[in-house]
């Protein structure tokens, strides 16, 4: 079986990734720091402990597995945070980023699929984006997202490096067997803030925003679920491993939620109230990010069936009743 790199292995997508690349017969070793991970999530391969910005420990990691490619997860992936600590994003993504990359390229490693953000395209005046959109993002998080896919171009047409991006729209969602899912610690995204309201883990929802620019005043999103998500992925590095050429994917559904509809979905599959109460903006939010793109169906093959709000909220609340991790 081929080795794989998967750096976030143990965070929340990087750990369903290692699911299905075990499943699709790659070996997925993951490289994590732990700052947001969790030892207990890297159940489908080896794990290697160490930080993206450790070079010494990158080539050691390569030398030994020699990985016929890396998938990059490992971010800090904070809207919120990214704007009240700017050079935190800069660093940990964008230095980190840079060293994994020439570490990838000096191994001899060739294949590089790499996470990236709708927050990439910024405020678009309610049109559904595509691959081509411009890139104008108004977070640093999106920002630093941005300025790792430059890098990939450049490293590319210097060294060949074939890499094929993402950009996620909003994942959600957990593993249907239970082995992972969803557990940040902070946690800032709406659906596992939502079933803590519901099940009076904290006391209630805030709604960040009820005066955007969208039918009821909430910001709309597009949701993918997790194991959808990670599919692409195993897609993605079939695409690399058949020598094709480097290529940006969307990973979204087409289809926008706005944060009331979120609530009514979760209402209606775990039959409780959502208790929320009105705030105010969060800064670096977008009033509407949508996937307006049909390029991964048509050039991957990649078809999202789990992705209703429905089957998302079904097994995230699923986890989040049974599943956690320790450490
Ligand atoms: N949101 C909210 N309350 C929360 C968390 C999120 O109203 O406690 C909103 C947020 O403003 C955004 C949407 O839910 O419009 C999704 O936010 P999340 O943090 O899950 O993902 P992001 O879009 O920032 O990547």
């Amino acid at each position: 079986m081929k080795n794989v790199l998967v750096t976030g292995g143990a965070g929340y997508i990087g750990s369903h990734a290692c699911k299905a690349l075990l499943a699709a017969g790659y070996i997925p070793v993951t490289y994590d720091n732990l700052s947001t991970g969790w030892r207990d999530a890297v159940k489908f391969g080896p794990f290697e402990q160490g930080d993206l910005t450790d070079r010494a420990r990158l080539d050691q990691v390569l030398a030994t597995y020699k990985p016929v490619a890396v998938v990059h997860f490992a971010a800090l992936s904070q809207v919120g945070e990214s704007m009240t600590d700017p050079g935190k994003y800069w660093h940990n993504n964008v230095t980190g980023s840079l060293t994994l990359i020439q570490a990838t390229v000096d191994a001899g490693c060739e294949n590089f699929v790499f996470s990236s953000t709708c927050a990439t395209y910024g405020e678009q005046d309610n049109v559904l984006l595509d691959e081509d959109s411009m890139q104008d993002p108004i977070n640093a998080y999106g920002a630093s997202k941005r300025a790792i896919e430059d890098i990939l171009r450049d490293f590319e047409m210097a060294f060949g490096l074939k890499h094929v991006i993402f950009r996620y729209f909003n994942v959600a969602g957990a593993d249907p067997d239970g082995e992972v899912g969803e557990f940040h610690q902070p946690e800032t995204h709406l659906i596992p803030l939502m079933l803590d309201a519901i099940d009076g883990k904290r006391p209630a929802l805030t709604i960040y925003g009820t005066d955007y620019d969208t039918d009821d005043g909430t910001c709309v999103r597009d949701y993918v679920h997790v194991m959808d998500l990670v599919d692409a992925h195993v897609l993605g590095l079939k695409w690399l491993e058949d020598g094709k050429d480097s290529r940006v994917f969307n990973l979204g559904t087409g289809r926008g939620f706005s944060v009331r509809e979120v609530i009514d979905h979760s209402r209606s599959v775990t039959n409780k109230e959502v208790p929320f109460v009105e705030g105010d903006r969060r800064a670096g939010d977008c009033t509407k990010l949508v996937s307006g793109s049909e390029r991964a169906a048509r050039e991957l093959g990649w078809h999202p069936e789990r992705s209703t709000l429905q089957v998302m909220i079904k097994d995230a609340w699923r986890w989040h009743q049974n599943g956690h991790y320790d450490k």
